[in-house]
């Protein structure tokens, strides 16, 4: 299959008449308002996952295009002081690519001392810089990985990166940015029987584990539903090894659902089985993006590598921050360009158990990796 990206449609002229109030925030005409900010600091990346990159990767942006670490703050900082943005992940393309990601780091929770950033990562590397990011005042990070098995992991990541990744996450562990969390995509027949050793093997390091339902954002545009491993399947194979009860709390607009771990009840043995009561094994979430969406609770803005600001993962629209910061926009102008762009966001994504296979639903032109996940 072909990588067809087309091209989502660009706003830079102005934000035109939004309607946003001003006073709100980040709000949209839905009643709700994005606090969470996704930053991707890169497009490029260094494995090639299947449900994500084309096995030759895609047109990666020239450096000049990408935001720098002094543009990034920048921007952050526009967020948190007028629009109430609350916490930042940053993301890509894979961010360890970055040579720069520590400046970022700093720079940031220097201008924003108690802002919460964390980072989603491949892992690759991570080995030898969890310390100097902890340092630099990463808060948490998010490790994707998929698989335990060597073999797996080169079929899934078309790279054969299992031990890497692996150090990388006992050294996050070692530096302190715990808890750290684990993301895993299942693929039918490649890694969903793994299910539950994942999670043994999550539990066993006091990772918490989240499975994310496959969606279609994929560049190769292979997704189908009747491929794809539901919520529902993933808490079935779970159930084989673990019990799950629901994590009591409030959910609070966090796209994971958490349950709570429990061994199983022995064959043959009564309900109410000694230790039956006892703390949980620990905790893990299912991202149920495709079949239980989550999108009236949605927090999230997200700005990808070149300085554009999309209001939602499934868009088919951005509106360009980058040029105007360049041409040496006020912060007040800034804000007034996101603030628009997220008064225009969609109310859903349109995918629920019918929508993705009718010829009415358009996947995004860009791939996750270009979005920043
Ligand atoms: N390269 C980093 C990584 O893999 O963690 C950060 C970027 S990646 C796009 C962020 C997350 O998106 C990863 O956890 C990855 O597994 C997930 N992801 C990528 N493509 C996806 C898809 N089609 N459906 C669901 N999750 C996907
Ligand atoms: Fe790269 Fe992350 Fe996409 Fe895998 S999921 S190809 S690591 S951006």
């Amino acid at each position: 299959m072909g990588v067809s990206l087309g091209l989502p449609q660009i706003r830079g002229a102005g934000p035109g008449p939004s309607g946003a109030p001003r006073e709100a925030g980040l709000a949209d005409r839905h009643g709700r308002r994005a606090t969470d900010l996704r930053l991707s600091v890169i497009d490029k990346c260094n494995l090639r996952c299947t449900y994500c990159m084309p096995v030759k990767g895609l047109p990666w942006l020239p450096a000049a295009r990408l935001m720098s670490a002094g543009e990034i703050t920048r921007i952050v900082d526009v967020g948190v002081r007028q629009l109430g943005i609350t916490e930042l992940r940053l993301t890509g393309g894979e961010p360890l690519v970055r040579a720069d990601l520590e400046e970022i780091v700093a720079g940031v929770r220097t201008a924003h001392p108690q802002l919460p950033v964390s980072l989603t990562t491949n892992g690759i590397g991570l080995a030898t810089r969890a310390q100097a990011l902890a340092a630099a005042g990463l808060s948490r990070i998010n490790i994707s990985l998929d698989t335990l098995d060597a073999a797996t992991y080169r079929a899934l990541a078309r790279r054969d990166r299992l031990a890497q990744v692996l150090a990388g996450a006992e050294a996050a562990a070692a530096a302190g940015l715990a808890p750290v969390k684990i993301n895993a995509v299942l693929m039918r027949g490649v890694n969903d029987h793994e299910a539950p050793e994942l999670l043994a093997w999550a539990l066993e390091r006091g990772f918490a584990l989240r499975f994310i339902e496959q969606m279609p954002l994929d560049a190769d545009h292979g997704w189908t539903r009747a491929e794809m491993v539901t919520a529902a399947q993933i808490r079935h194979r779970l159930s084989t090894r673990f019990r799950l009860t629901p994590h009591p709390g409030a959910r609070d607009g966090a796209p994971a659902e958490l349950w709570d771990v429990h061994p199983t009840t022995p064959a043959g043995a009564p309900e109410e089985v000694p230790g039956a009561g006892e703390a949980p094994l620990g905790t893990v979430g299912v991202i149920a993006s495709v079949t239980e969406p989550f999108c009236a609770d949605c927090k999230r803005t997200r700005i990808t590598a070149e300085g554009r600001v999309r209001s939602c993962l499934f868009s088919h629209e951005e509106v360009e921050l980058l040029p105007l910061l360049r041409a040496g926009a006020t912060d007040a102008e800034l804000a007034e360009r996101w603030r628009a762009a997220m008064w225009a966001k969609p109310a859903a994504h349109g995918m629920d158990h019918t929508g993705l296979d009718s010829p009415d639903y358009v996947q995004p032109e860009r791939p996750m990796s270009a979005i920043g996940g």
